[in-house]
């Protein structure tokens, strides 16, 4: 055998390491980090190699044969493969589960690495002769389209991809379809970066706070010793964070390296992409969610050849592998959608410090509201603290109070007091934000003779009245069951005796309805937002003032900007301050401050009233007298004296099954197991190791879903004891006949614990 012929392969599935196979060399020479074909249980599968060795611990005429090599060029350097190794390690998922998920799905198919370009469209010869005239008065959208198009032509541009589009137009996907079959627009392919169309935007000069934070990163970036270096970059809403990070990377692109810009879930939007266009001049990519696999690869190419500097994008960008990466930037850091809460459950926060350490360079983390764990990490002077106190512009902060709502007269929600400041501002032309963290109609739907509720079938939760355009019906937010509201009570066999108990976002539309009839109300949620394209057209409407109240969940409460918004009613935060989840509070205090970032963003004030029951409560009257930062270092106090995390570290083995005994018996073995090790291992080891076991315990919700789900909570003071345990037990785990009736996951670094 020559050297070099065990090729390791991780290939999808849950193995710990990469699987050993032989080369022949008559299939083509394998690289470190490209990807093979190789046969697998019966299939041939793709997989991507890890490493090249001369020797094995299997029987080398036992191993099977690669089947071709897919590349000759490597798809990720070592320092990326080492990340995959880490979070393979860190997060106990096998190394095949951690690459499938950071492949796009064309290049898990075994596609060519180059990808081949986007669709780009242009007017055909008839469509340049065709008229307006001849489309229908009601198409609308087509007509907008068509005209976009014949614009482009006039100031002649030929070309536009679906960026482009999304930049310029609203849902403009189904009138190109239309338009096509008419033979007015053709297709290409074209590059895979779009070509755009730079808005100028007025340069601010940035103020001295603002100046202190880019200068800070960019000498780290210019200096000769410049490594690892990690910095909270903590900013009040509205202090002009973006414009710092704008600054930074305009700073890092001048150096010949590429940047890479973490954002939330619902953060990212074309406005923003367009906005750094706009103030960068280059084309940026992205990468989120709502692309389809010919973008997402197109994107990743972009990346990886180095042909585009700057990324934006949401949690699972943290794996794009780039040509020159030299900065990254997490925007908004506490958000929990970083958090992979499904199968492979990372954490992108920390996932990209991490790579930001193996790959020697700073990493910034901004928020108005940082979690406990970055507050934590700079009292321990492991991260930087950099900070903005005052909003940018002539904006001020606005003014937050609390709204004693005991005995007050309360309406569907909504106290006399908030209504009287809603009617007055009204009256003055400015807009409302009211902040309700519920979807739906009414969370329960109650009989009003015998006390039924409708709860879901499968789980132990009610389930959510919801007003559909032609009759309501009753959804369950945990599975997404859905069923007709029933006629009459399926207990008592009355009819016409349901009661609506409690407020949802549609109910609260149809109550400021009718309250203020002669005012526009735009309700902005998951159900009105369900839609591609529909975010960013709804906060397009509540941007440009085009609604006078607007109504919300948390969705809203994020990273927008709304500059007419002057009042914000938070209507129902109190089951914050009591949850059994120990981060509830946590959650309500960035959630307020958040929401009230969106008030008084421009020239007019802004003003803040938190509805509550609890006007006296410590935890409240801190954030809102004291500020956020004074409330989390009260809070970090807090999890220390009761030893929670970050002072801790924690790792949840959570199991659910359709016959609970079937859970109870493989979380009770897996822990009498992990006890026997851990007494084996303090026998052999010098410094005791010293881990907490809680439970097994019925998770918060029992049943969902139809399944019975249980958990069992590790828990140490050091995180390394942990891995450490764990790590033995991984592979008896995976071959225990108990564990084969259950469905387990293990949570590394839980956020929550339902
Ligand atoms: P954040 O991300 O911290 O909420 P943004 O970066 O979105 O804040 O900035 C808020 C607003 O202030 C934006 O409209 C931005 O254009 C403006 N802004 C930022 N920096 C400055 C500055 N130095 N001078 C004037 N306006 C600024
Ligand atoms: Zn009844
Ligand atoms: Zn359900």
């Amino acid at each position: 055998m020559s050297q070099s012929s065990i090729v390791q392969v991780a290939v999808s599935g849950p193995f710990l390491s990469p699987l050993d196979y032989v080369c022949v060399e008559s299939e083509g020479v394998p690289v470190v980090g490209g990807r093979v074909w190789v046969p697998f249980r019966n299939k041939k599968v793709v997989g991507l190699v890890m490493s090249l060795n001369n020797s094995t611990e299997f029987e080398i005429a036992k191993l099977k044969k690669i089947d071709q090599v897919i590349d000759t060029v490597p798809l990720f350097t070592a320092q990326q493969l080492s990340l995959f190794h880490w979070a393979s390690q860190y997060y106990h998922e096998p190394i095949g589960e951690v690459v499938s998920a950071v492949l796009p799905k064309r290049l898990r198919m075994g596609e060519p690495a180059k990808a081949k370009g986007m669709a780009h469209w242009s007017l055909t010869p008839l469509g340049e002769q065709a008229s307006q005239d001849e489309l229908s008065k009601n198409a609308s959208r087509q007509r907008a389209v068509f005209e976009f198009f014949k614009q482009a032509k006039v100031s002649n541009q030929g070309y536009f991809s679906a960026t482009n589009l999304s930049q310029a137009l609203k849902n403009w996907q189904p009138s190109v379809k239309k338009l096509l079959q008419m033979g007015w627009l053709q297709e290409r392919e074209g590059s895979c970066l779009a070509q755009s169309v730079y808005k100028t935007s007025p340069k601010h000069i940035l103020n001295e706070a603002q100046q202190v934070a880019v200068d800070t990163v960019v000498n780290e970036l210019q200096s000769i010793s410049s490594g690892f270096c990690a910095y909270l970059l903590e900013g009040i809403t509205g202090s002009g964070k973006t414009e710092v990070y704008l600054g930074m990377i305009e700073a890092a692109i001048t150096q010949g390296k590429q940047v890479l810009v973490l954002v939330p879930e619902i953060g990212l939007t074309p406005q923003m992409v367009s906005r750094f266009e706009a103030q960068l001049r280059i084309p940026v990519a992205s990468l989120h969610s709502g692309l389809n696999d010919t973008e997402r690869h197109c994107a990743w190419h972009v990346m990886r050849t180095g042909q585009a500097k700057v990324l934006l994008g949401t949690r699972s960008a943290v794996f794009t592998p780039f040509k020159n990466l030299g900065l990254c930037i997490i925007d908004e850091e506490h958000d929990l959608s970083y958090k992979q809460q499904e199968g492979f459950r990372y954490s992108a926060r920390d996932l990209i410090v991490q790579r930001a350490f193996q790959e020697k360079i700073p990493v910034v983390l901004g928020s108005a509201t940082p979690s406990l764990e970055s507050l934590h990490n700079v009292n321990q002077g492991r991260y930087q603290h950099l900070e903005l106190k005052q909003r940018a512009g002539n904006a001020s902060l606005p003014s937050l109070k609390l709204l004693d709502i005991r005995g007050e007269k309360i309406q569907e929600g909504v106290s006399r007091p908030l209504k009287i400041a809603m009617q007055s501002c009204l009256e003055e032309g400015g807009q409302i934000l009211l902040f309700l963290n519920r979807r739906g109609f009414a969370p329960i739907l109650m009989c009003h003779k015998c006390g039924w509720q409708a709860s879901c079938p499968s789980c132990d939760a009610n389930m959510t009245l919801h007003s559909g355009q032609n009759h309501d019906y009753l959804q369950c937010h945990h599975c997404g069951e859905q069923l007709a509201e029933p006629e009459c009570c399926p207990s008592c066999k009355s009819d016409d005796s349901f009661i609506k108990v409690g407020q949802g976002t549609e109910r609260l539309h149809e109550t400021m309805a009718a309250w203020f009839p002669e005012h526009s109300i735009l309700r902005i949620d998951r159900d009105t937002t369900r839609r591609k394209g529909k975010m960013a057209e709804l906060t397009g409407i509540a941007q440009r003032g085009e609604a006078d109240i607007l109504i919300g969940t948390q969705m809203l409460a994020k990273g927008h900007h709304f500059p007419n918004v002057t009042l914000v009613g938070v209507l129902d935060i109190d089951q914050g301050l009591f949850s059994a989840d120990y981060r509830a509070a946590e959650r309500m205090a960035q959630l307020i401050m958040q929401v009230a970032g969106r008030a008084g963003r421009s020239k007019k004030a802004g003003e803040v009233l938190i509805q509550t029951h609890q006007p006296d409560h410590p935890l409240l009257t801190t954030l809102i007298r004291e500020g956020y930062d004074v409330f989390a270092q009260q809070a970090l106090r807090d999890r220390l004296h009761a030893n929670l995390p970050p002072l801790c570290y924690q790792i949840l083995v959570r199991a659910e099954a359709s016959n609970p005994q079937d859970v109870m018996n493989f979380l009770a073995s897996l822990k009498a197991g992990l006890a026997l090790n851990l007494q084996k291992m303090n026998k052999e080891n010098k410094d005791e190791i010293q881990i907490e076991f809680w439970g097994p315990v019925a998770a918060p919700m029992l049943r969902r879903q139809g399944r019975y789900r249980f958990q069992l909570l590790l828990q140490s003071a050091k995180r390394q004891n942990l891995h450490q345990l764990l790590a033995e037990m991984e592979p008896y785990i995976y071959k225990s006949p108990l564990a084969r009736k259950v469905r387990w996951s293990l949570d590394v670094d839980p956020l929550d614990m339902m």
